[in-house]
């Protein structure tokens, strides 16, 4: 019989799993299985241009509904799974059993929520990572409402841009003592603070949430500081657990996530996992990357493992994020950095951080200064270093470095 491939979670890397196993020949039976109603789409616009309004949901999909068929995948959509039968080589729906040869987990992550205790099951509070999370929320995000936005991370900082730009009054909190202190530098921080100051939004750091207040619907905030907020919504961005439920309950090696090794396969040889539900051994390490192209490339990976490939899997990071007019881009992982230096853009508003561990460049942070980044991450993809002061120098072209 041919070779049965059962691909569990709908998103990107599910998506990316399955098309590549098309692309590249592969002849057997092929069903992705996702628990939300939209077939696959890509979320980085939800916090972005489609929270704004400015795209359609169609653009959001991944594929046009008709690719599916053309390529003989089954795509079987609002369907939780329910189970793994590693023991019979099905998994379980609440209608069907369906068979694999191979299974792979693309189940990615679910966001933390608020306790209830502090006021997270109120009507009003919303977190952004479902299609279904910011229809709900569209209708709270009109000029003059007040929202309080929890998380100074990707998230959050997106979504004040957006409500910002939509003339809302817009406060948000990061319990860190600077915004995205856990992903980037304080160069970084720095500049997007400036940024979403500049477009009016209240930014308190080393400031937590004490409760949200209301009877039924939020109405207002008391943070850790005592100050207290008047609200009609808040906006929940405080970070993401993988989704391993199905996992842990099949009994798989858990460690940060699904553990995978370089050839993207769990503990049980006939079960692959990819994208933010799996972690990898990556530099003596084990990580676990919460990107779109991690998602897209492991996924792939994946699915040449599963044709048999042997190679390993290497990423080459880098992310991106859109906020009013500054573009984010950045290629690497700056994990143990010790330095930095900072490189002026020759745009207005343009600048690029870039993060050294003794003599080994790290990665690189590009706001609006695509070049930078262009460069930077042809350089950290070879395993090249520059000289520090060098980059730090606007008057020294950066090609003639290497
Ligand atoms: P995140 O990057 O983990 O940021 C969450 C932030 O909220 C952290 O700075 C966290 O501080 C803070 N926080 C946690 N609990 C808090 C509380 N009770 N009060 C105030 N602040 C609190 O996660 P996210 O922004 O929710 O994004 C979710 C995922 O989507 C991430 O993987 C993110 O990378 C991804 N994403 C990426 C992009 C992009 O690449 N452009 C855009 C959107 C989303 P601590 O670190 O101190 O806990």
């Amino acid at each position: 019989m041919a070779h049965r491939v059962v691909v569990v979670g709908g998103g990107q890397a599910g998506a990316a799993l399955v098309a590549r196993l098309r692309n590249d020949g592969f002849a057997g039976a092929v069903t992705l299985i996702g628990d939300e109603p939209a077939p696959p789409y890509q979320r980085p616009p939800l916090s972005k241009k489609y929270l704004l309004g400015e795209m359609a949901v169609e653009r959001l999909y991944l594929k046009p509904a008709s690719f599916y068929d053309d390529h003989d995948i089954e795509l079987v959509t609002a369907t939780p799974v329910t189970a793994i039968d590693r023991a019979a080589r099905e998994v379980v729906t609440g209608a069907r059993r369906i068979a694999y040869d191979s299974l792979a987990l693309t189940t990615g992550a679910r966001p933390r929520l608020l306790p209830a205790a502090i006021g997270g099951a109120l009507a009003g509070v919303y977190p952004v990572r479902t299609l279904g999370d910011v229809d709900t929320m569209a209708p709270e995000v009109a000029a003059g409402r007040r929202v309080l936005i929890v998380g100074g991370g990707y998230i959050g900082l997106e979504a004040a841009a957006v409500c910002a730009l939509k003339g809302l009054e817009v406060t948000l909190i990061e319990l860190a003592p600077r915004i995205l202190q856990r992903v980037a530098s304080a160069a970084t921080s720095d500049f997007l603070r400036d940024l979403h100051l500049g477009h009016g939004v209240e930014i308190r750091e080393s400031t937590g949430l004490e409760r949200l207040t209301g009877g039924g619907r939020v109405a207002g905030a008391v943070l850790s500081t005592g100050e207290r907020l008047e609200l009609d919504f808040a906006i929940v961005g405080i970070g993401i657990t993988p989704d391993t439920r199905l996992a842990e309950a099949a009994g798989l090696a858990l460690e940060n996530g699904i553990a995978v090794d370089r050839h993207c396969r769990t503990s049980d040889p006939a079960i692959y996992a990819a994208g933010d539900c799996a972690s990898f051994p990556y530099k003596g390490n084990r990580i676990r990357l919460e990107s779109v192209q991690n998602a897209i490339d492991q996924a792939e990976h994946a699915a040449r493992a599963i044709m048999g490939s042997q190679d390993d899997y290497l990423p080459y990071p880098w992310f991106w994020s859109d906020q009013y007019d500054a573009r984010l881009q950045i290629a690497g992982l700056n994990t143990g950095y010790d330095a930095t230096v900072i490189r002026p853009g020759h745009r207005p508003g343009g600048q690029s951080i870039w993060y050294f561990r003794g003599d080994t460049l790290l990665a690189v942070d590009a706001i609006s200064d695509p070049k930078a980044y262009m460069r930077g991450k042809r350089w950290i993809e070879a395993g090249f270093s520059p000289d520090s002061t060098a980059v730090a120098d606007p008057d020294i072209d950066l090609k003639t470095l290497s």
